[in-house]
Formats: structure tokens, sequence, C-alpha cells
């Protein structure tokens, strides 16, 4: 069996996941849930001022604080900004990971969003879901894990695909009661937060993420929430394991229904 308190959120970039889930990752730990955080890269692309080395140097540590504030581990793969690619070497280091904390829930990308550093990121972490139980599977990687964990796909940037459709979640969590400690951890990000500053003239990087929050919260008639769908492809749990152990909140907006099949 999983070990049913393990979450493993991974993202292509530093922020991401603080950006996209994590409300639901601070809820998650206040019920005693250990929370790991990964990212394939740690954002040498982030400054028109400092070198990649600068600052990855400090991404880095933006990000582990980002981590304390939930006494997460977190674990860079150090792939580069905008040049991650679906190959053997990139899947051997995610496996690493999802071997390494054995996860019941797992949180990414969706399939489909605005950039390939995560749509491929994506499909990674969906492989090594699918492929860490397996024995012969790169089997000088870790451990096996004890099974296919519950998989989770986050909001598309914006709520839209690329063709600038909203993409409806599955199911919203609340995440009223820890936006602020999701605004904490994105807070962390300075030198991302200080750059928007300076070029915009307000502090849009927050901003933002209280925006999107607030919009998913409208649709379900709560502050704030955060939306996923889940995968529910052949040998992936088909239960809603995330949405039992927060409670899942669902449209009440009939002009922005969830799920165009959901009964009225
Ligand atoms: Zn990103």
């Amino acid at each position: 069996m999983q070990d049913h308190r393990t979450v493993l959120a991974v993202g292509a970039h530093p922020d991401d996941i603080e950006f996209m889930c994590a409300g639901t990752l601070a809820r998650l730990r206040s019920k005693g849930y250990r929370i790991h955080l990964v990212t394939m890269t740690a954002g040498d692309c982030g400054s028109d001022k400092l070198s990649p080395e600068e600052i990855t140097g400090i991404r880095l540590g933006e990000a582990a604080a980002s981590a304390a504030v939930l006494d997460a581990s977190y674990a860079c793969c150090h792939e580069k900004d905008i040049q991650i690619e679906y190959t053997n070497a990139v899947r051997r280091k995610v496996l690493g990971e999802i071997r390494r904390v054995n996860p019941s829930i797992v949180l990414t990308h969706p399939p489909q969003d605005y950039m390939a550093d995560h749509e491929i990121t994506s499909l990674v972490v969906r492989d090594v879901c699918f492929t860490g139980p397996m024995k012969n599977y790169m089997a000088e990687v870790g451990k096996p894990t004890d099974g296919i964990p519950w998989l989770y796909y986050w909001d598309p940037l914006e709520c839209k695909d690329w063709t600038g459709k909203s993409v409806e979640p599955q199911f919203c969590i609340d995440i009223t009661e820890s936006l602020e400690t999701k605004a904490k951890m994105l807070a962390c990000h300075d030198t991302q937060r200080s750059w928007l500053r300076i070029q915009h003239g307000m502090d849009e990087y927050l901003e933002k993420m209280r925006q999107w929050s607030a919009f998913r919260g409208r649709q379900c008639g709560v502050g704030y929430a955060e939306g996923f769908r889940q995968h529910l492809g052949h040998a992936y749990p088909q239960t809603n394991f995330l949405g039992e152990v927060l409670g899942i909140v669902e449209s009440s907006d009939t002009r922005a229904p969830l799920s165009p099949t959901r009964p009225a």
C-alpha cells in the first residue's frame, strides 16, 4: 500500500506549484500530510540582469524557503528553462523523485497549457506515476513505489487553454482558509515578484494569484478555490482520494458550469 499521507507536487519552474496548487497543499499539510515539492528547472531564465548561474542560485533558495512554509521537502531536477525534453534521462530523474517519496497523491501541470515546458512535465509525471511500481523499469532507480498514485492536474495558467477557451475543472478545492499561506509561499519568490513590480509598477505577482483563485472561488460560491482534473486512464485509481480528504466544491454558477455533463 502507498503511504496515504504523502503528497508530491511537480512543477516545471519555481513558482508554478505556488500559483496553481499551494492552497490545496497547505490544507493537506494542516491535516498532517507530508508534502514534497519538485521543480524540473531552477528558473535559470527568470532574470534579465543576472546570469543563469546567478539567478539559479537565488531561485533555488527561494523555492526552498517556500517549501519550508509547509515544512515540505524541495528538490530540483536541474533541467533548463524552455529546454525540458521528453527523454529517458529526464524520466529517470523524475522517477527517482517519485520512488524516493512513494506518494499517494501527485499534483502536476495539465497535459495542455500555454507552454511546452509545462506540457512535457505533465507527460513525464504521468509516466512515472504509471511506471513507478514496475520492478523491471529502470530497476536501478530506487525502490519501486507501492502502487500508481492518485494523479491530478491543476488548472492551466489563467484557467484557459491555448485557444483562449475556458478550461473547466472536474472539481475545486476551497482554499479560502489557506489563501494567505499560498500568498506567503508565492512571496518567497522575490526575484520574480520584484521583476514584475519594476516592469508593471504594481505588485502584479501576488495580485494575479489572488484574482485566479477568486475566479474559481466565485464559480463555486466560496472565497477562493483551486481547480483540478483527475487522470482516470487505465490502471490509475478511479476514486477521488483528494476530494475525499479535503471535500470538493462545485460550481453554483449556471453560466459557468464545471462540467457540461453534470446534471442540472
Ligand atoms: Zn512555469
